[in-house]
């Protein structure tokens, strides 16, 4: 009888992460005999529970906040992985990627975006707008990178300008939130990649409303708890295609779940079981991946 394959996310706090409902459905919707589990890691233990990880046979890893940046220490990470300076995925091998950028451009293609040669505003320079730079310019996109301590999108505008040489691939200007009014009609694509609108102290702002936006503007908020943030009920008040921050998350999970299986990943029913997991989580804290 085959054993039952164990993949897990580490990470802290963890107790609310979405990906064992995410991903247990995907292995139940496959009959695959495989089980996703979430541990509590705190930095302290990052490497031994890597490692450790691998020693038991693992099928594969999750990594969340955080462990990403350190992470990349315990594994072999790929050039995208390297350039964004944090992994997300480790496979069974110990090789690291980071599918967090990649669930975002695909959450854009899903939509009907396509991302070569498309103007996006990106507001936010922490991690995870880093890594949806990252994967924008692979694909060709010039990216409009704008937050609210200019000198942090000025400096991840030149680290991924830097390491865009030798990929050839779009361009990335930096801006301050003040800018933002002046950018927006030149962008067919606005994404939120900070915490503003997310459930805590910034609940119920936006840094964009809907009288600033134009008609072909495609708008994306990754923050998905709360689901509707203000960003997109402004959006949606202006008429406009919106994509929320579910979309992202799921696709970064198939990502993954890809990178462990080689197998087509179910992707609906991925998004139904975290659809379903926010709703029962309804008034818990922020859910991490
Ligand atoms: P992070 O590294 O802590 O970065 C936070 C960003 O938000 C920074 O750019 C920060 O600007 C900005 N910010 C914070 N407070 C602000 C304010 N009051 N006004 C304007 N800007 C503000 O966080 P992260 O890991 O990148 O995550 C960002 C959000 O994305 C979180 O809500 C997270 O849950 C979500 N997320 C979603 C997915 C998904 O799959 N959907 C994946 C990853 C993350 P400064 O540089 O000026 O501080």
């Amino acid at each position: 009888m085959a054993i039952t394959s164990v993949y897990a996310v580490l990470g802290s706090p963890i107790a609310h992460s979405l990906s064992p409902a995410m991903h247990n459905a995907a292995f139940r919707a496959l009959d695959l005999k495989a089980v996703y589990t979430a541990f509590e890691v705190d930095k302290q233990h990052a490497e031994t529970a890597i490692r450790g990880a691998r020693a038991l046979g693992f099928g594969g890893l999750n990594i969340t906040f955080p462990l990403k940046e350190l992470a990349l220490r315990y594994c072999t990470p790929d050039a995208l992985s390297k350039r964004i300076g944090a992994v997300n995925t480790i496979d069974c091998r110990g090789s690291g990627y980071n599918t967090d950028g990649m669930g975002a451009v695909r959450a854009l293609e899903e939509s009907g975006v396509t991302v070569k040669d498309t103007t996006v505003l990106l507001l936010g320079a922490g991690g995870a707008a880093k890594a949806i730079a990252a994967q924008l310019l692979l694909g060709g996109a010039r990216v409009l990178l704008a937050n609210r301590t200019a000198s942090r999108s000025l400096i991840l505008a030149r680290q991924m300008a830097a390491a865009n040489i030798d990929c050839g691939c779009g361009d990335i200007e930096a801006y301050g939130l003040n800018d933002v009014d002046r950018l927006l009609p030149e962008a067919s694509v606005l994404i939120n990649a900070t915490t503003v609108g997310m459930r805590g102290v910034l609940e119920g702002q936006t840094l964009v409303t809907a009288a600033q936006m134009h008609s072909r503007l495609v708008v994306f908020d990754i923050v998905y708890h709360p689901l509707e943030t203000p960003l997109l009920r402004e959006a949606r008040a202006a008429g406009l295609h919106t994509i929320d921050g579910v979309k992202m998350l799921v696709h970064q999970g198939a990502a993954s779940f890809v990178l462990w299986t080689s197998l087509e990943p179910p992707i609906r029913v991925m998004e139904e079981a975290v659809r379903k997991a926010l709703k029962g989580a309804n008034g818990s804290d922020e859910e991490k991946p």
